[in-house]
């Protein structure tokens, strides 16, 4: 099975800031998950940024988004800007730290923000025409499990512990059925009736039916086979800055199950518990233990404590000891 083309990697090295980026080229779409120092990414792909996800505002995780809004202006363009109370605030101060007054000149740039805050979704917009006021547009229920969804993909959370509540995120891109564009072209369909026949074979309940195809009937089984394949999607997600307490292995486990790769801070060596468990992070045995126990293909850790500077194999070898594919 074909899997998505989909770039994904950590914007830094294993001891600076944290922060992923996701590349969707089919769809146009780059995400950036936290938006700490970010002066190592590419300025045109920065440009491109359509949505920011935040697991809090601590500094490594956001000091960047100067950066971003730097490189955005010049251009019009929505952003839409995802995560927890007090980002909404957060980001609010970020814009209100600069003067706006020749801005009617410049083209529209939105940004859109939606936060979860004790139970509720609320929405905010901040809009350079209106010298980035905070607009608060609608609060609403939250999804227990979802924070955005579209055709293609879903982004679930979990609110975790790090002494402060933070996001711990999982991207999902669907599976989807493609058409095998070399059978395709024998069959004599024509435009809509192309959409019409792939959205026959889409539905599944439609198993057992037949379709028409040149006034003859087709069975859905098989037009499936001959005519169309799976991509299977990809399931990739990202938790940094959290406490090993059985309250957040639990609501990571559950988030991040199964993962295709899951992208997991290692902060601390294990031998530096204690320590850890003071400044609410993980050490290398906890993160392999979370990886291992939610069944994930691969790890990638980062947020290595600059007091091991130089020891990086050392970290990594921990991990191996308990979840060999690790890097
Ligand atoms: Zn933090
Ligand atoms: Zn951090």
């Amino acid at each position: 099975m074909a899997k998505p083309r989909i770039k994904h990697y950590l914007i830094n090295e294993k001891y600076e800031d944290p922060g992923i980026v996701i590349e969707i080229d089919t769809l146009g779409e780059y995400i950036l998950f936290d938006v700490g120092n970010i002066r190592r990414l590419d300025r045109h792909l920065i440009r491109k940024i359509t949505k920011l996800f935040v697991t809090h505002t601590h500094m490594d995780h956001f000091i960047g988004f100067d950066t971003l809004l730097r490189n955005k202006l010049g251009k019009e363009q929505t952003v839409e800007v995802f995560g927890i109370s007090p980002l909404a605030e957060n980001v609010y101060c970020k814009l209100q730290g600069y003067t706006w007054n020749l801005v009617e000149f410049e083209p529209r740039i939105v940004f859109n923000l939606k936060q979860y805050n004790n139970g509720l979704f609320e929405y905010y917009s901040y809009d350079i025409k209106k010298k980035f006021a905070r607009d608060f547009i609608k609060e609403e229920k939250a999804d227990p499990d979802i924070i955005y969804e579209n055709e293609y993909y879903r982004v679930r959370y979990a609110v975790l512990d790090h002494k402060i509540p933070v996001m711990g995120y999982s991207f999902e891109y669907k599976d989807r059925l493609l058409l095998k564009k070399d059978s395709i072209k024998d069959l004599p369909l024509k435009g809509r009736e192309i959409g019409e026949f792939k959205k026959f074979l889409e539905d599944e309940s439609n198993a057992g039916r037949s379709f028409t195809i040149g006034g003859k009937e087709y069975s859905w089984e098989e037009l499936r086979e001959k005519y169309s394949y799976i991509q299977e999607g990809i399931k990739i997600s990202y938790v940094t800055d959290v406490v090993f307490s059985e309250e957040n292995l639990e609501k990571i486990i559950q988030l991040v199950k199964n993962s295709d790769v899951l992208y997991c801070e290692a902060v601390f060596l294990s031998e530096d518990r204690e320590q850890a468990s003071k400044v609410y992070h993980l050490t290398t045995d906890q993160t392999a233990y979370i990886a291992k126990e939610a069944g994930v293909k691969k790890l990638v850790v980062f947020h290595f404590s600059r007091r091991y500077a130089g020891r990086r194999n050392q970290i990594i070898e921990e991990i191996k000891e308990i979840f060999p594919n690790v890097e």
